[in-house]
């Protein structure tokens, strides 16, 4: 019998910044579609944000690095970060299935993502290029329409009751982030100053 071929996760986002709500999401696709690794990819310049402030690259990568140190089953890979220009997932999968050729890829990101990606550049090749996977806090439903039925996993994460622009929002504010996001990542964020008087996006 021939071994079984690698399952590698692609947790693909902007983490600005990475939180506990990202951390949970990783582990529990890692346990339910038996992956033997996750990469998180922070993107380099965010596809439709150019309207928003996005903190640096370098930044989210550091950050997203100091979170998964801990976890022996978690990397994090520049390839986004490095390439120049918008970054565009299936830019991403084709990078990454170059460095792997032996790995099955499962890409893992937000199911409000998930559900515009009929719309993303070279939509139809990255159905073979990974399986994706939609996390969601519990009761969000998913519209799927136009999405090929066995290309997408849906996986529900009640820890994404964490999000992203709120921990942004209370660092901004002057509030504990405390708990929301890992502990080296609190002091990050106060090291650098990040979020400092950010109001509303
Ligand atoms: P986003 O629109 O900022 O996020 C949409 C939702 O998904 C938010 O609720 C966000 O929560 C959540 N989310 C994002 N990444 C997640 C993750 N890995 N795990 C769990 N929840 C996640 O999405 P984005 O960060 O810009 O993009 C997500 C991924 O899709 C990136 O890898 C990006 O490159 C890719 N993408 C590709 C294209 C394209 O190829 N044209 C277009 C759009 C997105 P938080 O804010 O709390 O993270």
């Amino acid at each position: 019998m021939s071994p079984r071929r690698p399952r590698i996760g692609v947790m693909g986002g902007t983490f600005d910044p990475v939180h506990h709500g990202h951390l949970v999401a990783a582990s529990e696709a890692a346990a339910r579609l038996d992956l033997d690794e996750v990469v998180f990819v922070p993107t380099g310049r965010p596809w439709l944000k150019h309207h928003k402030t996005v903190t640096s690259s370098e930044h989210r990568y550091l950050m997203t690095v100091i979170a998964t140190a801990s976890n022996p089953q978690f990397t994090v890979s520049r390839v986004d970060v490095d390439r120049p220009g918008v970054t565009y997932t299936v830019d991403t999968l084709r990078e990454l299935r170059l460095e792997r050729p032996d790995a099955d890829l499962y890409f893992i990101t937000g199911a409000d993502a998930i559900e515009q990606i009929l719309t993303w550049k070279d939509a139809d090749k990255l159905w073979d290029m990974a399986h994706f996977v939609a996390v969601t806090r519990p009761g969000h439903h998913l519209s799927t329409e136009g999405l090929p039925a066995d290309g997408v996993t849906m996986l529900e994460v009640p820890a994404l009751a964490i999000s992203s622009s709120d921990c942004r929002r209370r660092a901004g504010a002057g509030l504990p982030v405390w708990y929301l996001v890992p502990d080296g990542v609190v002091q990050y964020i106060a090291k650098h100053g990040l979020y400092r008087g950010l109001s509303d996006e």
